[in-house]
């Protein structure tokens, strides 16, 4: 018998509350900062740091879709979309990604943050200029993150920028970033150990793809060429009879190509040279597909460490203890095509 009477007075209570939540609604506009923060990266490896101090309290994708040629990527007009939706928008810098920060630039959203890491982690005159990289040009190398101790500094760079702009999760970025730090010196610890195992004389690198100088100069070894020309094609006939002759004259033990710049050329010089050819090493692609445990920095780092050090003549034991997890979980859109 009390049923209709229940009934009505659930509606008409749903109906004020109703009311009375749109009414707050309207009042509390700033709340919408209770939403995560948009955070839009450019290449793989710096994704995954900022995945790794983020966790799963912000938003993050990375822009360059991974695998691509980040040197020459042009985002096409709908990146846009992605760009000007972002709050924050973290790039390498050092011209890395030009026509990406262009394009950002002139879509960012406003209120929202563009921010460089990599003029934030040495100083001009720390700049390396070399083969791919010459003076002339002016671009310096911007390959920061494959040495561990730019990559630590880059990740303090982002917890500072994601607590100032999110200070309700900053605990949760502070612990994040600890223990990101705490892997990646873990992984340098490593390094140095697993270098200790190579005989110096093969301490000396020469590959397709100019990444490797600042972390040759962390380690102690010495870049004896790059044979990438700066404009990303293939390099002359007359720079490949010098690099076979160097390599004979040198007796290097391997040479290096990429997986994401497949070089016939290299190879050809490196059989001529009767050097070993091994074109795994990467830059800004990470191991396995995003939730695997090795789709990380780290594990980019372990992956070409073993490679590497193992063709010199060495051992990669040391760096199997490094657990390359990232440290909250995979959260990150890497936007890989497959
Ligand atoms: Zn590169």
């Amino acid at each position: 018998m009390t049923r209709p009477w229940t009934w009505k007075l659930t509606a008409l209570l749903a109906l004020v509350l109703g009311f009375s939540s749109c009414g707050r609604q309207e009042e509390r506009k700033p709340v919408a900062t209770e939403k995560k923060l948009k955070i839009v990266t450019t290449v793989a490896p710096i994704t995954s740091i900022v995945e790794n101090v983020a966790g799963d309290k912000a938003e993050v994708a990375g822009v360059i879709p991974e695998g691509i040629n980040s040197h020459t990527f042009e985002p096409i007009p709908s990146d846009s979309k992605l760009l000007s939706a972002a709050d924050l928008i973290i790039f390498n810098g050092l011209d890395l990604e030009t026509p990406t920060l262009k394009l950002a630039q002139a879509n960012l959203k406003q209120g929202a943050t563009i921010y460089t890491l990599g003029d934030k982690t040495i100083k001009e005159g720390e700049y390396v200029f070399d083969f791919s990289f010459p003076k002339e040009q002016g671009h310096p190398n911007p390959h920061l993150w494959l040495n561990p101790e730019y990559a630590m500094r880059y990740a303090t760079l982002v917890r500072d920028e994601l607590v100032r702009l999110d200070p309700k999760n900053k605990d949760a970025y502070e612990q994040n970033a600890g223990q990101l730090l705490k892997k990646i010196e873990a992984l340098d610890q490593a390094i140095k150990d697993a270098v200790q195992t190579i005989p110096p004389n093969n301490r000396r690198l020469l590959t397709y793809h100019d990444s490797w100088p600042y972390f040759a100069r962390r380690y102690g070894f010495q870049v004896i060429g790059a044979v990438q020309p700066s404009d990303f094609a293939d390099p002359s006939p007359k720079e490949v009879m010098r690099l076979i002759d160097q390599i004979r004259k040198e007796k290097v033990t391997a040479v290096f190509g990429s997986e994401v710049f497949p070089s016939p050329v290299l190879e050809q010089i490196a059989k001529e040279g009767k050097s070993r050819y091994i074109d795994k090493l990467r830059d800004d692609e990470l191991p396995g597909k995003p939730g695997d445990p090795q789709h990380s920095y780290v594990g980019m780092m372990i992956d070409n460490m073993t490679i590497m050090f193992e063709a010199l003549g060495g051992s990669a034991e040391a760096l199997r203890k490094v657990d390359p997890a990232p440290v909250a979980g995979a959260h990150a859109d890497y936007r890989r095509k497959n």
